[in-house]
């Protein structure tokens, strides 16, 4: 089993500056831990590449995209109503997460790697046409995009056990059937975004196609394992070609803005168990995306269980 793992400082930039819970601090805490365990000589490390506008079209508006250039030139305001702000290069580092996700698939799909990991990516909350909660383009959507626009796969299943509900991808996908969606979030009544209620299963024709597993406050790994065969008899269900976890690290105990208590274990459980499942259904192809996490020791042991994982 051959595992990418990106690392550099282009990747790195993608912060809201020093201090923020979602600082430029958080790919160096990662990579830091993962070299200490011998992570580095076991994976293909692989440099960031930056998006150009086309690949962001597929997934986002025109309107948008300019807004968050016009933003990011003046270095000024807010790209949402208030959570995620614009600073100088906002756009520039936005687009080395896409790119950097999109070169993930491409070299999956080229069989180059099995499986890899984007620990600064998963960027779950971005809408189409806005920001949201400290995400500015949605790495998620546009891979699921390229994925049909580029390499003909139609059925793409994704994973989502950070501790925020993936709105963004749920909300973009909601009536498309050929994207099959599972996502374990503390409840939406008691943290962002709100929404990810059990009775949210896709629109239309893509009714059954999502599954949203509400967690309660204080939920543990007892709880994820609990929840989790449900995960994959879903996946099974739908065949999926191609499979995206957001493994993000804010559902660890100790994490400062959320509520769950969960231990790296559970994302070690979770990208074990997708491993083994891709092998079966879809030669492998998995990518996972690192996703939120604020306490940096929690995001630095949980994306390292997730890339030991994919290795086996
Ligand atoms: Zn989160």
């Amino acid at each position: 089993m051959s595992v990418s793992v990106y690392n550099g400082p282009a990747l790195a930039r993608y912060g809201f500056g020093q201090g923020h819970p979602f600082g430029p601090d958080r790919l160096g805490a990662f990579w830091r831990y993962a070299v200490s365990q011998g992570l580095d000589r076991r994976v293909e490390v692989r440099a960031p590449v930056a998006a150009g506008r086309e690949a962001l079209l597929r997934f986002h508006t025109p309107a948008y995209v300019d807004r968050v250039m016009t933003r990011s030139a003046a270095g000024t305001g807010y790209l949402d109503a208030g959570d995620t702000p614009a600073y100088p290069g906002i756009y520039e580092a936005a687009c080395v997460v896409v790119g950097t996700v999109l070169d993930a698939v491409d070299v999956i799909m080229r069989g180059d790697t099995d499986a890899a990991l984007v620990p600064i990516a998963g960027l779950h909350h971005a809408r189409r046409d806005s920001a949201a909660g400290f995400c500015v383009f949605n790495d998620c959507g546009v891979a699921i995009e390229t994925l049909r626009a580029v390499y003909g796969i139609r059925r793409v299943a994704y994973v989502d056990i950070d501790a925020h509900h993936g709105d963004g991808v749920y909300y973009a996908f909601e009536s498309d059937p050929a994207l099959i969606f599972a996502d374990l979030h503390e409840d939406g009544r008691y943290l962002y975004p709100g929404t990810g209620a059990a009775d949210e299963t896709g629109q239309g024709a893509a009714q059954g196609t999502k599954l949203n597993i509400p967690m309660a406050p204080r939920s543990t790994d007892e709880d994820f394992l609990r929840a989790w065969p449900a995960v994959e008899h879903h996946l099974e269900r739908f065949e999926p070609e191609f499979i995206l976890l957001q493994c993000g690290a804010d559902s660890i105990a100790g994490d400062p803005i959320t509520d769950l208590c969960y231990t790296p274990d559970a994302h070690r459980h979770a990208a074990a168990r997708l491993r083994s499942l891709a092998g079966r259904c879809c030669a492998g192809r998995l990518l996972a995306l690192g996703g939120g996490g604020y306490n940096r020791d929690n995001l630095a042991a949980a994306w390292t269980a997730v890339a030991e994982a994919l290795l086996g």
